[in-house]
């Protein structure tokens, strides 16, 4: 596997126009999203015109083509401003966009993708229920089979954007005796279909712009083709979607660890203590350093990951067993480490910061509380390391 890496000119360029399209349109409504904690309606629907819902999807299903890197650069961007907007985006692009595009049919991609990355609609992912988190095999939503389609029945909690989503990607057990080897089978839902309901909302420590909704499934009746790949493989097809969510969670990360290093940079060296700038204190200097060791590792590792990605492509079919195995285990180790690097070197620019890092509405007391949740979602960090040593011991190093 080739290690070079450099962005391409249009690489850069989206960047920057990137870049300045957050700044203009997504930090001036953060500090107002989080203490009000609503879904930042009006920012989402410009991301939605400008085309960053559909941001690794091919021109020819409206998306912008841009690849996994292009969609890593827009999240790191996004990461250095706010965690919300970066999870409404992840939610429906990693985690619900992904399974269209590589398991959809030709006719399921016209009716859901194009419409999802043309910003027309919105998207979320249900894999989580009350009995399976990190088992998430043991889904016990039901999908029965009536006539030539499905009833489902059943409830999911923990949707990223399930209060607001037109469509959802649901996991549900066509044979609870199988779990993850044939048990469980992948739906695409519209969320104005008989008995769907959105339940409760929950209020969280942190991502105060993004609903985590628990949805009731009340014998919604779908046809054939809301089957997203083959009756049974919907494990694999989550685990490919959770594949590109890890990394591009890490560009997440990787974005809050620069604002973080960023901020901390600025403060030290105009807070004066003892009559000099704190910067000038070596254990001010050491932090910043050990930050800066991780924001550069980490660049490495996300967009290594996100071009491997590009290169294998969207047909999951063509992937043999060991490269299938390779894309996983370096995804884990992504997400894994740019959860803990985030969650250090955040807490970390918060000691910096004293006691102004401590009160409400600082942009790091905000990241502090948002960055948490990264060792937590899209499979907690044990899992990550399960899935690492398994594939290790199985394959080597
Ligand atoms: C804000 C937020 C947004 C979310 N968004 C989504 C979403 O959009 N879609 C969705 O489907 N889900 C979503 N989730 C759910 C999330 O992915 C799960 O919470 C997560 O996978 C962990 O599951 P759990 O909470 O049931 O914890 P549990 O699985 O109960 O784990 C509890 C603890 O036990 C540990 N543990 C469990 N099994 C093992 C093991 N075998 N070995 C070692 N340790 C183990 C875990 O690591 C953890 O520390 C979201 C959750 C939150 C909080």
């Amino acid at each position: 596997m080739p290690i070079e890496f450099s962005f391409t000119p249009d690489q850069d360029a989206f960047r920057a126009a990137a870049r300045s399209f957050i700044q203009k349109e997504i930090a001036p409504v953060v500090v107002e999203m989080d203490e009000k904690e609503e879904f930042p309606a009006a920012s989402v629907r410009r991301m939605q015109e400008e085309g960053y819902f559909g941001i690794p999807i091919p021109e020819a299903y409206g998306g912008l083509g841009l690849g996994k890197v292009g969609y890593c650069i827009f999240l790191e961007e996004l990461g250095k401003v706010d965690a919300s907007h970066g999870v409404i985006v992840g939610a429906h692009t990693s985690l619900a966009e992904t399974p269209l595009l590589y398991y959809g049919t030709e006719d399921q991609k016209r009716r859901w993708l194009i419409p999802a990355a043309r910003g027309e609609k919105l998207l979320a992912f249900s894999l989580t229920e009350p009995g399976s988190g990190s088992d998430s095999g043991a889904v016990r939503t039901l999908a029965e089979p009536r006539g030539e389609g499905w009833v489902l029945t059943g409830n999911k909690i923990y949707v990223s954007n399930g209060r607001e989503a037109g469509t959802i990607v649901v996991l549900a057990a066509n044979d609870v005796r199988l779990g993850p080897n044939g048990g469980v089978t992948a739906f695409v839902v519209d969320t104005d279909v008989a008995g769907f309901k959105v339940g409760r909302c929950e209020k969280k420590m942190g991502l105060h712009g993004t609903s985590t909704a628990e949805l009731v499934l009340d014998h919604v009746e779908l046809g054939p083709e809301c089957v997203l790949g083959d009756v049974g493989k919907g494990f694999s097809v989550a685990m490919t979607s959770l594949d590109v969510g890890r990394v591009s969670l890490g560009a997440a990360s990787l974005g809050g660890i620069e604002s973080a290093l960023h901020g901390s940079l600025e403060f030290s060296k105009s807070r004066t203590q003892f009559g000099q700038p704190i910067s000038e204190y070596q254990a001010i200097q050491f932090k910043l350093a050990d930050m800066a060791m991780r924001a550069q590792a980490l660049r490495l590792l996300v967009y290594h990951a996100a071009a491997h990605q590009d290169r294998m492509g969207t047909d999951p079919t063509a992937w043999g067993r060991r490269e299938r195995a390779e894309k996983t285990r370096e995804a884990s180790i992504v997400k894994c480490l740019a959860s803990e690097w985030a969650d250090e070197v955040i807490d970390e620019a918060l000691q910096i910061h004293g006691g102004l890092g401590y009160i409400r509405g600082t942009p790091i007391e905000r990241a502090y509380r948002d960055a948490r949740i990264s060792k937590i979602f899209e499979g907690t960090n044990e899992i990550q390391r399960l899935v690492i040593s398994r594939d290790l011991i199985a394959r080597g190093w």
